[in-house]
C-alpha cells in the first residue's frame, strides 16, 4: 500500500450524493467571491451543484439553473441552508434562447449584476459510432456545445460587454486521446475548448475572461456512474492515474473557483486540466469500454 496521501495531492472531504458538505475547511478567504453572482448552469446537480456550495461559502450569491425546475429549486434549499448565502432556482433550456433570457432577466432582476458564468450543463453517455443515431449526436452537440454558445453570447449581451465577467465551461479531456465510445461528447467538448480561445480573444478587451475546466472521472457524478465509475472501482482501473484515484466534487469546485476567482486575474484563453494526470495514462480500452456499455444499459 502506498503511503498516507501528501497533503498537496490529497482528496478534501466530499458528500457522494447531491447534498451539502457536513464539514468544510476554508483554504481561501471565506470573502474571496464576496459581493459577486455566479450563473451556473447545470447547477442543481452534480459537480455543478458543488460548484454553487463552494462559491456560496466565499461569499457568492448564486443562480442555478436547468430545465427542471423541481431540481434546482430542491437544490437551492439544500445550498441557502448549508451556506446562508443566497441562491436563485430558474429552469431554462440551453438549446432555447429565449429560456435563458428569460432566467438572466429573472436573475439581473434579483441581483442587479453577474459577475460570474459557469456553463456545465451537459448530457452524456457511453455509445459507439456504430451505434450512435443522427439525433443522438446532435442532441449533444446541441446541449454541450450550442447551449454553452448560446449561455455565454446572452449573458454577453445582457451584461458583461458593459461590466466585465468571468466565464468558466466545463469541458472533458475525452478528444486528447479519442476515447472510445464518446466521439459526440469528445466532439462537443472539443468545439468549446475551441469557443473558449475564440470568445477569450474577442471578449478580452470588454474585460471578460474565458477559461475551460477540464475533470477527470469524478466520484458521486451522473457522469461517474453512467461512464462506468463503479465498474472502475472495482477494477484496477485507478491505478493506471498518476495520482492513483478518482477525484471528488469538491476538488473540482476548487480549481473552478481558482478560475472564477480574481486569484486568475491574468488567465483567459486556456483549459486547466483537472484529472490527476489520468488522460495522459489512461488505456482506452475499447473492450472493457463496451462491457460497461452493455452492463449499464
Ligand atoms: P449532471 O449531474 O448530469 O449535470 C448535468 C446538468 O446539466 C444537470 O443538472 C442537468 O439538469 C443539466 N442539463 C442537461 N441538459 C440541459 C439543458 N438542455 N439545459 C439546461 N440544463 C441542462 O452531471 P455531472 O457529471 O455532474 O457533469 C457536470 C459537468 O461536468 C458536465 O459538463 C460534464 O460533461 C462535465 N464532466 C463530468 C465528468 C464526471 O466525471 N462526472 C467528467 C468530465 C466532465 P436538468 O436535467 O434539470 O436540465
Amino acid at each position: 500500500a502506498m503511503a498516507e496521501a501528501a497533503m498537496a495531492a490529497r482528496a478534501p472531504p466530499d458528500e457522494e450524493a447531491d447534498e451539502c458538505l457536513r464539514e468544510y475547511r476554508h483554504l481561501l478567504s471565506p470573502d474571496l467571491l464576496a459581493g459577486q453572482v455566479a450563473f451556473i448552469t447545470g447547477g442543481g446537480s452534480g459537480i455543478g451543484f458543488r460548484i454553487a456550495e463552494i462559491f456560496m461559502r466565499h461569499g457568492c450569491r448564486t443562480v442555478i439553473a436547468s430545465r427542471n425546475l423541481e431540481r434546482v429549486a430542491e437544490a437551492s434549499k439544500k445550498l441557502v441552508a448549508a451556506t446562508g448565502q443566497q441562491c436563485l432556482p430558474l429552469s431554462m433550456d440551453v438549446r432555447q434562447p429565449q429560456t435563458i433570457v428569460a432566467a438572466v432577466d429573472e436573475a439581473l432582476k434579483e441581483f442587479k449584476r453577474i459577475d460570474i458564468l459557469i456553463n456545465g450543463a451537459a448530457g452524456n453517455f457511453l455509445c459507439p459510432a456504430s451505434a450512435l443515431s443522427f439525433n443522438a449526436f446532435k442532441t449533444v452537440i446541441d446541449i454541450d456545445t450550442i447551449g454553452t454558445f448560446n449561455t455565454s453570447k446572452v449573458l454577453f449581451e445582457k451584461y458583461f460587454r458593459d461590466h466585465g465577467g468571468v466565464i468558466v465551461n466545463i469541458t472533458a479531456t475525452l478528444s486528447y486521446r479519442g476515447q472510445a465510445l464518446q466521439v459526440h461528447a469528445g466532439a462537443a467538448k472539443a468545439a468549446i475548448d475551441a469557443m473558449t480561445r475564440h470568445l477569450a480573444v474577442e471578449w478580452g478587451p470588454n474585460n471578460i475572461r474565458v477559461n475551460s475546466l477540464a475533470p477527470g472521472p469524478i466520484t458521486g457524478t451522473e457522469g461517474f456512474r453512467r461512464l462506468g465509475g463503479k465498474f472502475a472501482e472495482k477494477s484496477s482501473v485507478f491505478n493506471m492515474i498518476p495520482l492513483q484515484r478518482a477525484g471528488n466534487k469538491t476538488e473540482i469546485a476548487h480549481s473552478t473557483l481558482y478560475l472564477a476567482s480574481p486569484l486568475s486575474s491574468y488567465v483567459t484563453g486556456t483549459t486547466l486540466v483537472v484529472d490527476g494526470g489520468s488522460w495522459l495514462t489512461s488505456a482506452n480500452n475499447f473492450t472493457a469500454l463496451l462491457g460497461i456499455a452493455s452492463s449499464s444499459a
